[in-house]
């Protein structure tokens, strides 16, 4: 489940009915809502990198079990976070390959490392079992139809980054942390107006909105049809986008990693 915050966060909420793994808890008073209403203990709380609408609630969410607001899970709670970035209060510092074990979660999470928006950024991927389909938390890595401004990390490792990201089963649920879906189609759009694919996914992202609904999960399968900065990663798009891309940087734009750099700064800049 996301759970707004701010304007546009989402924090990730999944459980399994008695306990709760929070996801990027960029504040803690709408977690804290949720999980009372819901009647969930805290189980657990991952993080994908250090930016404060994403660790700001870390406290506080400890603090509400402290003060018996909400029940604990585990005693400490986990908190795990990226080892390579610097956030106070993690128990668990992860790395490429490292796994995180809910037991009552189902399947353990994988940690990728996902360089780009941070240089230290990690996401989630737990395998799908009988009752679940795969899922990502992805942080600011990926959105969907757009990728997570370049604050620290360069082209190339945004570009390994969603490569291993289009790698993942099609039906892998991707959990963005932000509502961004909109004003990247846009942009999306202005690259690729003649994708059929992208041309739906616009109407059905404006029809969620307008009744005030998340446009996320997305999926793998989606954002490979529909993600422009994805499919820079994919031999069967680049060229499409190339064309764009070279339009704009005015001189000829053909390597993938070229063309996600410009695609990257055109849309910093996109209105
Ligand atoms: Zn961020
Ligand atoms: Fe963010």
């Amino acid at each position: 489940m996301p759970v707004p915050a701010f304007s546009d966060n989402y924090i990730w909420v999944a459980d399994d009915g008695a306990k709760a793994m929070v996801v990027d808890p960029g504040e803690a008073a709408p977690v804290v809502g949720y999980l009372s209403a819901n009647g969930l203990a805290l189980g657990a709380i991952v993080i994908t990198h250090y930016h404060g609408d994403h660790v700001g609630g870390i406290a506080g969410l400890l603090e509400a079990v402290a003060q018996g607001k909400i029940r604990a899970g585990a005693r400490p709670v986990p908190v795990c976070g990226p080892a390579a970035e610097n956030i106070a209060g993690l128990t668990q510092r992860l790395r490429q390959g490292d796994t995180v074990e809910l037991t009552w979660l189902g399947e353990p999470l994988h940690v990728m490392e996902v360089p780009g928006h941070t240089s230290g950024h990690i996401a989630y991927y737990q395998p799908g079992d009988a009752q679940t389909p795969p899922r990502l938390f992805c942080g600011d890595t990926l959105f969907a139809a757009g990728c997570g401004r370049l604050f620290g990390g360069t082209p190339e490792q945004m570009f390994r980054s969603l490569g291993s990201f289009a790698e993942l089963p099609k039906q892998t649920q991707v959990c963005c942390a932000h509502e961004y879906t909109l004003s990247n189609l846009r942009f999306a759009l202005e690259l690729e107006p003649g994708n059929a694919d992208l041309l739906n996914w616009n109407r059905a992202a404006q029809a969620l909105r307008d009744k005030g609904m998340p446009t996320l999960p997305t999926t793998i399968g989606q954002e490979r049809l529909t993600n422009p900065f994805l499919r820079c990663t994919l031999p069967e798009a680049s060229p499409g986008l190339a064309a764009s891309a070279s339009r704009h940087a005015g001189r000829a734009r053909s390597r993938p990693v070229e063309i996600l750099a410009t695609l990257r700064e055109w849309k910093n800049t996109f209105r």
